[in-house]
């Protein structure tokens, strides 16, 4: 019994791996398990103006993979509209994860979640871009046509 107890636990590890993650300051963590259904980067104006930067890495994941163990009372959330709702530590500002309940996915932030080995495959809303970015990887002009874009792709 023993024996077996250890091998369906050790399947279950193998299956899903879990991944650290927090705000800036530690009051907020989470684990994410398994793996992303997508990878990359995003352009666009909302990407840009909410992290404050020229580009959002983004990691997108079921949302049951995504489990808040610490601080859940610290986190605000805020949706501009009903597509993103996007969640922060109100102690620290940091940024944690948004969600997007009309794709059934969450983005956590790559920078939020350092041991996960972050492999971008994709850029989005490349029409947008504020940093050009010659890595040989596929930019789309809004988003892939199974995301609701229209799935035309834009030179580097
Ligand atoms: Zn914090
Ligand atoms: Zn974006």
């Amino acid at each position: 019994m023993e024996a077996i107890d250890s091998k369906q636990s050790a399947a279950r590890a193998v299956e899903a791996k879990s991944y650290n993650g927090s705000c800036f300051c530690g009051a907020v963590q989470f684990t994410v398990t398994g793996e992303p259904a997508a990878m990359g980067y995003c352009h666009c104006e909302s990407c840009r103006h909410w992290s404050a930067g020229p580009v959002n890495a983004f990691s997108l994941w079921k949302p049951e993979a995504v489990r808040v163990t610490k601080g859940a009372d610290r986190i605000g959330t805020y949706n501009k509209t009903p597509k993103s709702y996007r969640k922060w530590c109100k102690t620290c500002g940091g940024h944690l994860f948004t969600e997007h309940p009309g794709w059934g996915v969450t983005d956590v932030y790559a920078a939020t979640i350092p041991d996960f080995a972050y492999q971008p495959g994709v850029h989005v809303n490349y029409q947008d871009t504020r940093l050009r970015m010659k890595d040989g990887l596929p930019k789309f002009k809004d988003m892939p046509a199974e995301m609701g874009g229209s799935g035309a792709t834009l030179a580097e």
